[in-house]
């Protein structure tokens, strides 16, 4: 093994590990859902409501300018995080969701007609589906599927075939959720930018397993949540070009996003304040930075191939259990595993495990139509972050045996 961390230190930054579940060790595999909190952000969540607490921009006072201060440091932040060209670029939202819809409505509503195409893949989460079936209702759009392959890939012969110029939108996982896949994001960008289209990545899988450089990407827009970060719920991030944000009108309206405002007209602010109207997440801002800079102090390769070498062990151990199939067998894989077990609901599994303090997820993951068409209902899945063990894969794979027992 080449683990060049110290896992165990680690493992103490972060308290909820050391929950005890009926007497057993928590064992939580389920970080995809959301990853748990290192004591580096839940301090800087709670200094934050104890030294600096006033609301931003508004006010002249001691704690106002302190406040203000520490949400734009933030946004520099997660600017550095991303290798945005400037902090302008950083908006902050609730998490993916709302990022997603902020753009389908911000830049969707207005700059796509009637003929227009959106490029979507079969492995997208809900939360980068439906936004835009709502565009479409709107504005006459329609959307084109990039197929996936039966190891869960894109199928990239697919994708330059639905390219046209009718094509405005490629909007797509950097990794998936449901299979783990890393998709080459990058090739993808470089090919819709020759047809003309933009691109807008959705990052809640990928921020927290290895580094981004959105200028590398070169992508339009990229989203993620806080809250898969490492981070609190509630808090997430748009990074989007500021040409394009600049050309775009709001998404909501309120206090905070205006320069002047009469019952005949109002205008707005310059991106990135036009997109944050009314009292955002300060306290979750904030707590991202902190995240962040937890993240920045590990060495996030070393972090990467550790779960790299997870990922291989733990697929390795379950390929073992007669009647296990897994699900996303991609080249390149961020550390999750979905499976279904001959015989057994997914549902069934989960709520075993959980008896023998295991935490997974169990259903179709916000992907129905990625469950459709491997013609299935749900899957289980088990989703790994660097401060898991090849301990915890060997219980999983305890449990999972067991429970192969009683149901086979
Ligand atoms: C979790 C997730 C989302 C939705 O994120 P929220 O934090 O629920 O808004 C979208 N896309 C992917 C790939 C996700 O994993």
């Amino acid at each position: 093994m080449t683990t060049t961390i110290d896992v165990a230190s680690i493992r103490r930054d972060f308290p909820i590990l050391h929950t005890r579940v009926g007497g057993r060790p928590l064992v939580y595999l389920d970080n995809a859902a959301t990853t748990q909190k290192p004591v580096a952000v839940l301090s800087a969540l709670e200094k934050h409501y104890k030294e600096s607490n006033a609301n931003i921009h508004r006010g002249v006072h001691y704690l106002a300018e302190r406040a203000t201060d520490a949400y734009e440091l933030a946004r520099k932040t997660v600017a550095g995080f991303l290798n945005a060209a400037r902090s302008e670029e950083i908006i902050f939202v609730r998490g993916t969701t709302e990022g997603i819809n902020l753009i389908a409505q911000s830049y969707g509503f207005p700059f796509l007609g009637e003929g227009d195409e959106i490029l979507l893949t079969t492995m997208e989460h809900h939360a980068n589906i439906v936004p835009w079936q709502l565009v479409c209702e709107r504005n006459g759009a329609k959307l084109r599927i990039i197929p996936v392959t039966d190891s869960g890939e894109l199928d990239m012969e697919a994708f330059t075939a639905l390219l046209s110029e009718r094509t405005k939108i490629v909007s797509l996982a950097h990794a998936s959720n449901a299979l783990g896949t890393v998709n080459p994001v990058k090739a993808m960008v470089d090919k819709a930018h020759a047809c003309g289209a933009i691109v807008l990545l959705d990052g809640a899988q990928a921020v927290g397993h290895f580094p981004v450089d959105v200028q590398d990407l070169d992508c339009d827009f990229y989203v993620f949540s806080g809250h898969k970060l490492f981070s609190t719920t509630g808090a997430g991030v748009v990074y989007g070009k500021y040409d394009r944000l600049q050309s775009m009108p709001p998404f909501q309206g309120g206090g905070d996003m205006i320069n002047k405002v009469t019952f005949e007209k109002t205008t707005y602010k310059r991106p990135p304040g036009r997109f944050e109207a009314g009292t955002p997440n300060i306290g979750g801002a904030v707590a991202l930075g902190a995240a962040i800079e937890y993240l920045g102090g590990l060495d996030r390769l070393a972090l990467l191939e550790y779960e790299h070498d997870l990922l291989q062990y733990a697929t390795g151990l379950l390929s073992e259990i007669e009647g296990l199939k897994i699900y996303g067998r991609a080249s390149e894989k961020v550390s999750l595993i979905s499976f279904t077990l001959e015989g057994v609901h997914p549902h069934d599994i989960a709520t075993v495990l959980d008896a023998d303090g295991i935490a997974i997820r169990a259903g179709h993951h916000c992907t129905q139509p990625l469950h459709r068409h491997y013609g299935i209902s749900a899957t289980a899945r088990a989703s790994f972050a660097y401060y898991n063990t090849r301990e915890e894969a060997e219980k999983l794979t305890a449990s999972l045996k067991k429970i192969k027992l009683l149901f086979g």
